[in-house]
């Protein structure tokens, strides 16, 4: 059950969404198994950005480029204090902006593009953060993935899929995606593989695995759920896992301890 299943597909292109060639039944019921055992490791899988309303998320995630989402929830709850609305964007001045997001990294882009996005949505939208793709694309500081944040946790729209540093990794490891895919098109790939409905789920399932599961390149793991999916991760290479099988059973044999670290000046 669950090994890598050849990502085999049929010649048959998806024309009516443009997302390409369809996937193969056992591919798209391997991608379903996978969903289903992230949901049982993962219940509470959610949006990890703190907002109370669409436009405090859109500037979060605007925030949330090059950083973690902790330092931007450190970094937010003065910044939404002073601004609560999207007018007060507008009228302040970016410089205005910059001392509540210097912590962040490319402060002075970020608070231009806080600025301007939120003039935006008060010249253009009346104030309320728009709800398509289209218009979301629009505003300074969003791409797709920022776009996908908004619509689909602040609005339940399931337009894309979120791929973010954590679900382009485990795509790749996961065979969800080939190893050479681009985001755009690994974002394709999960579209047509997952349920319309559950876009957004999967990106916070993926993010949740990737922050708490995955451990740093180097290391061995042996996560059951990559173990039942055969994912095909560095970090449990055959020969890796093989060899530190080898040292415990060795040790099992011999009755010898776990060597622990050489204390500095121990002989
Ligand atoms: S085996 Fe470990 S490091 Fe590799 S993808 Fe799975 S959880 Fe991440």
């Amino acid at each position: 059950m669950g090994g890598v299943a050849p990502r085999t597909r049929s010649k048959r292109s998806n024309t009516s969404t443009g997302l390409g060639a369809e996937p193969g039944k056992a591919e798209r019921a391997r991608a379903l198994r996978l969903l289903a055992a992230l949901d049982r490791a993962y219940p509470d899988a959610h949006c990890e950005l703190n907002y109370s309303s669409p436009h405090e998320l859109l500037i979060a995630t605007i925030l949330s480029a090059q950083t973690t989402d902790v330092n931007v929830n450190k970094a937010t709850p003065a910044l939404f204090a002073r601004f609560p609305t999207p007018a007060d964007y507008a009228r302040a001045t970016p410089a205005e902006i910059e001392p509540y997001v210097r912590s962040l990294g490319f402060f002075r882009n970020k608070a231009r593009a806080v600025h301007e996005s939120m003039q935006a949505i008060v010249e253009r939208h009346g104030g309320e953060v728009p709800r398509t793709m289209e218009e979301l694309l629009r505003l300074r500081g969003v791409a797709r993935k920022t776009a996908n944040v908004v619509l689909g946790n602040a609005f339940g729209v399931n337009e894309g899929v979120v791929v973010d540093t954590h679900v382009e990794r485990l795509s790749r490891r996961m065979g969800l995606a080939g190893p050479k895919d681009s985001v755009a098109a690994i974002e394709r790939r999960l579209m047509v593989l997952f349920p319309r409905a559950r876009w957004c789920d999967l990106s916070h399932l993926l993010i949740f695995h990737g922050r708490r599961a995955c451990k740093a390149r180097g290391a061995t793991c042996e996560h059951p759920i990559c173990a039942e999916f055969g994912v095909a991760c560095e970090n449990r290479s055959p020969a890796k896992v093989e060899a530190r099988r080898g040292q415990k059973s060795a040790r099992a044999a011999s009755g010898a301890k776990k060597p622990g670290k050489t204390r500095r000046g121990a002989t």
